[in-house]
């Protein structure tokens, strides 16, 4: 891949750091001694800060910058920028991709309106048999969390992050069905403790007064699917995650990613949605995967 010439203008020269003239540093990395000219045109290009073009030790020559604050700021800026011209062309091609389902349905405009559209990561992970080792760490972690719960203060109960406020519930079968499609992919870190934390535990608690340990253990243990994704989330199963919404974590309740958070921004500005496009991203290719329909629009 060519690289980019360098952004920003040394005010010494990269190779000797004798100062730069301010004319000279506009066109060149280095003063005018052969030594120093000669030296730096023999640099291979990813042996070169990719910002400010100063040579890079071995060890930072995978990363592309040399780690100076503006270097790393400006790289941050350029890939972010990067992933959103790709995530803006890979919505145009969604769309187009749509367009044509919509066509194929026979949609009126109006019927369009309610349908959003989900581009969700692909992700090739595969379910696997549930194993006993990941339902014992689960309940060892349910059980230590119910221990931590009692001996923590209010206060420190509280530092865990609040539930958000509901999704509308006719989302939950769409965004269930897009969180099933990419098999899980923001939920891989979640292993077998499910981001459940104390304060998770003692919001059960207030909706079960008087349940003891050993119930609210069997009651995340009943709701372990038969088979789930591995490396993943213990209740990722086949067809999404298998714990009821007002189990889990207060992280898994509050996040949506790109995808989803476009598809709620669709529900709340433009139509509400009564179907949801659920499309496949893969690096740049977008592919058509189905639509959900709620059974109440069919
Ligand atoms: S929120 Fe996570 S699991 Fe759901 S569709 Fe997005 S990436 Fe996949
Ligand atoms: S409990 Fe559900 S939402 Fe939370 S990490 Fe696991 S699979 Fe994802
Ligand atoms: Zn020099
Ligand atoms: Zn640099």
């Amino acid at each position: 891949m060519p690289t980019k010439p360098p952004a920003l203008a040394p005010a010494t020269c990269v190779m000797c750091h004798a100062a730069l003239d301010v004319l000279r540093a506009q066109e060149a990395r280095t003063c005018r001694k052969p030594g120093c000219v000669h030296g730096y045109a023999m640099l291979p290009e990813q042996a070169k800060c990719r910002q400010c073009g100063v040579p890079l030790p071995l060890a930072r020559q995978g990363i592309g910058d040399c780690g100076g604050l503006a270097c790393v700021q400006q790289a941050t800026r350029q890939r972010l920028s990067a992933a959103r011209a790709a995530h803006e062309a890979a919505w145009e091609r969604g769309r187009a991709l749509v367009a044509d389902a919509e066509a194929a349905r026979g949609s009126s405009a109006d019927e369009a309106a309610h349908h959003g559209m989900a581009i969700v990561p692909r992700n090739h992970v595969r379910s696997t048999r549930m194993r006993k080792k990941r339902r014992l760490e689960l309940e060892a972690h349910v059980r230590q969390k119910l221990v931590d719960m009692r001996e923590q203060s209010a206060e420190q109960i509280a530092r865990h992050r609040a539930q958000p406020a509901p999704l509308p519930p006719e989302l939950g079968p769409l965004f269930g069905a897009a969180c099933a499609a990419c098999r899980g992919h923001c939920c891989r870190g979640a292993g077998t403790h499910a981001f459940i934390n104390e304060r998770t535990l003692q919001e059960y608690l207030a909706r079960h007064p008087g349940a003891t340990d050993d119930e609210v253990v069997a009651a995340y243990l009943s709701h372990v699917p038969p088979r789930s994704q591995l490396p993943g989330c213990v209740y990722q199963g086949p067809k999404g995650c298998t714990l009821p919404r007002d189990m889990r974590s207060a992280i898994c309740n509050s996040h949506l990613c790109h995808g989803l958070e476009r598809a709620l921004a669709h529900h709340r500005e433009v139509a509400p949605l009564n179907a949801l496009h659920v499309l496949h991203r893969e690096g740049q290719t977008v592919s058509y995967r189905r639509l959900v329909v709620l059974p109440s629009a069919d």
